[in-house]
């Protein structure tokens, strides 16, 4: 998640605001001034809703803040190092540098932030106990006290990536002693409430209210999405431990060289080649980025002659350089990239594709399977 607006520190930590934000604020704005305010505090003028209903939300995104923070704030102290906070459209994510170290660690980091949710709806629900203003206010209180409440209990739901789903999945990990055990299971857990909430939103639309559903279905939609790339990614963790870039790398790749036109590269090179990409060198064997025949295809075929390798490939960043020896989860790091290059002594001596990385994941998982025999 990419911020829009950086709002600045807030105890260290960087935060900042996503534009879709301003979506929700409105959204509620809406509700609030048009309907939750005049049916609770009749008989005010429209400006005075919706300047209460401006001060409400307001408040309401602090309070995303606030439950942000609470699991930043738990997280450092369990020296887990926190990037940055970002809120969005479906509440805030805080980035955390790493995962926690232990499942103790990773449960109170996960609980802080619904505790407080609850903790403010409860503070909330105790004033509207003891003070008594105008109707007004006192609506604007309850709406208050009650969006924080469902707040917390909709993230305590057991599935990944809910606040719950990581509970679940530190309780499984303290119960089985293994973590990748406990990361299939959150998954699993986060997929299936994802499915269960579209099927309540749809439910919900069709019954009583189409603006809540289509809200909820979004959300179930999202949930069982972001579950199944979490549970893609740990399985990707889990198939490449162990291994090294080596071991996933095809060797001794066919090279583009740069200063070659497309045209002798496609009859010299490509034509008799069994690859897709192909790394392109300078004239030191060097790797300068990578150029895959769907890109010479776009090239209308009379300028081949006229136009260099060294034009149409790929730049390569930096990072997508590793060393055979390299942990092969460094790999994932790349998620961006189709192409990462394998260099000894400055030549290119081997390539990682996705179909290098499908191909291990696949024998990784069928290791598995013969292993421990379950499906
Ligand atoms: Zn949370």
């Amino acid at each position: 998640m990419r911020p829009s607006l950086r709002l600045g520190n807030v105890a260290g930590i960087p935060v900042g605001i996503h534009w879709s934000t301003l979506l929700v604020v409105a959204l509620i704005m809406a509700v609030l001034g048009t309907a939750v305010l005049p049916v609770g505090g009749p008989g005010v003028s429209r400006g005075l809703y919706w300047a209460v209903a401006a001060i409400t939300a307001t408040a309401f995104v602090a309070s995303l803040l606030a439950h942000e923070l609470a699991h930043a704030l738990v997280a450092r102290r369990r020296g887990v190092r926190v990037r940055s906070i970002t809120l969005w459209v479906l509440g805030g994510v805080t980035e955390l540098d790493d995962e926690a170290g232990t499942p103790r660690a990773e449960a109170e980091i996960s609980v802080a932030g619904p505790l407080v949710s609850l903790a403010l709806a409860a503070v909330a629900y105790l004033a509207l106990l003891v003070f008594h203003g105008p109707p007004l206010i006192l609506s604007a209180v309850t709406w208050f006290a009650f969006v924080n409440a469902v707040l917390g209990v909709f993230n305590l739901l057991p599935g990944a990536p809910l606040d719950g789903g990581r509970v679940l999945h530190a309780f499984l990990w303290w119960r089985y002693h293994d973590r990748f055990r406990a990361d299939r299971t959150a998954a699993r857990a986060g997929q299936t409430l994802g499915m269960v909430l579209v099927a309540a939103g749809i439910l919900q639309t069709v019954m009583w209210s189409p603006v809540g559903g289509l809200w909820t279905v979004l959300i179930g939609w999202f949930m069982a999405g972001a579950a199944r790339s979490e549970a893609f990614g740990h399985a990707a963790r889990d198939g490449l431990a162990g291994l090294r870039v080596r071991d996933v790398m095809t060797p001794d790749p066919d090279l583009a060289p740069a200063w070659l036109t497309v045209e002798d590269f496609v009859s010299s090179v490509a034509l008799g080649s069994r690859q897709l990409v192909f790394p392109v060198v300078d004239f030191s064997g060097a790797p300068t980025g990578s150029v895959s025949l769907e890109t010479v295809l776009g090239l209308p075929p009379e300028r081949r002659a006229a136009v260099h390798v060294a034009e149409v490939a790929r730049r390569l960043p930096p990072d997508h350089v590793l060393t055979p020896e390299e942990p092969a989860e460094r790999i994932l790091r790349q998620s961006a990239a189709p192409v990462v290059l394998v260099t000894e002594n400055g030549r290119v001596t081997g390539m990682i594709t996705s179909a290098d990385l499908t191909r291990v994941l696949l024998q990784a998982a069928l290791r598995g399977r013969s292993r421990d025999g379950t499906p």
